[in-house]
Parts: C-alpha cells; sequence; structure tokens
C-alpha cells in the first residue's frame, strides 16, 4: 500500500499543480456547478456532447487538491467515452473511494483513477474526490447545481 501512497501523493501533486483540460469549453453543449460546502471546493464542468460520446470535457474552479486532481483525472478518464461508460466509470470510481465491497475487482478499468483508493482512508476526502463526478453527472443530466451536502 506504501506505494500506491506515494504514487497518489505524486500524481495529486502533478494535477493539482497543472490540471488537465482546465479551461471554460467553447461551444460546450452542458454544463453544471458543483459544491462541496463542507471543504468549500466549487467547480464547473463542461461537456460537448456528440450524440451519446462526450467528445470534449474540461472544468474550472477552485478548491483542495483532491478536488482538482480528481477533476483534472476524471476530464482525462471520461474524454471520448460514451455516456454509459462515463456513468460506468462513475460508479466504480465511487465504490473505489468509498470502500464499497468488490471494489477492488475493477481497477484495470479504472485505469490511473484508481489510486484514489487512498482517499478512503480520508472519509472526509471523499466528497473532495467525488466532486467533479456529481458534477459531471449533473451536467449530463442538464441540471445546472449539485451540492455533496
Ligand atoms: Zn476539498
Amino acid at each position: 500500500m506504501s506505494d500506491l501512497s506515494d504514487l497518489y501523493q505524486e500524481v495529486i501533486l502533478d494535477h493539482n499543480k497543472r490540471p488537465r483540460n482546465f479551461h471554460e469549453l467553447a461551444g460546450a453543449s452542458h454544463h453544471a456547478l458543483g459544491h462541496n460546502p463542507l471543504c468549500g471546493d466549487r467547480m464547473t464542468v463542461y461537456l460537448r456532447m456528440d450524440g451519446d460520446t462526450l467528445a470534449d470535457v474540461s472544468f474550472v474552479g477552485s478548491g483542495c487538491a483532491i478536488s482538482k486532481a480528481s477533476a483534472s483525472m476524471m476530464t482525462e478518464g471520461v474524454k471520448g467515452r460514451s455516456r454509459p461508460q462515463a456513468e460506468r466509470l462513475f460508479s466504480l470510481f465511487h465504490d473505489l473511494v468509498t470502500g464499497a465491497p468488490g471494489a477492488e475487482e475493477h481497477l484495470d478499468e479504472l485505469g490511473k483513477l484508481r489510486i484514489f483508493a487512498g482517499v478512503r482512508e480520508f472519509p472526509v476526502r471523499v466528497k473532495c474526490a467525488s466532486l467533479a463526478w456529481h458534477t459531471l453527472r449533473a451536467a449530463m443530466q442538464h441540471q445546472g447545481k449539485v451540492s455533496t451536502e
């Protein structure tokens, strides 16, 4: 587990310092605002849907390193995927960070997102890590806003 913890630190720091897809999205077809009052994380996730495909995904906002890194990695993880694939990743990711039984069986599918397994040891951070995903889902469902409370 300590190897994974080191990787976790490294990846979070990297994505926090240089978040990927960190900009407003011109021509976005969907967007939503996410807020985690517990920590103060706020972000807007933008989507450009092409049929059922998440053709482009981006985000802007401010928050803690975990929320930002998670949003950054989420955009990389779902870009180019279909909506059902994105929903499935969210579900696997949520199981992973909350430590749901069986979550470890899907690490391959989660790819790089697996490093967030470390979050389960810090329950207050689970909402930080999952905020981007809740916001993505709200955007896909055309809900303008989501709060983790
Ligand atoms: Zn946070």
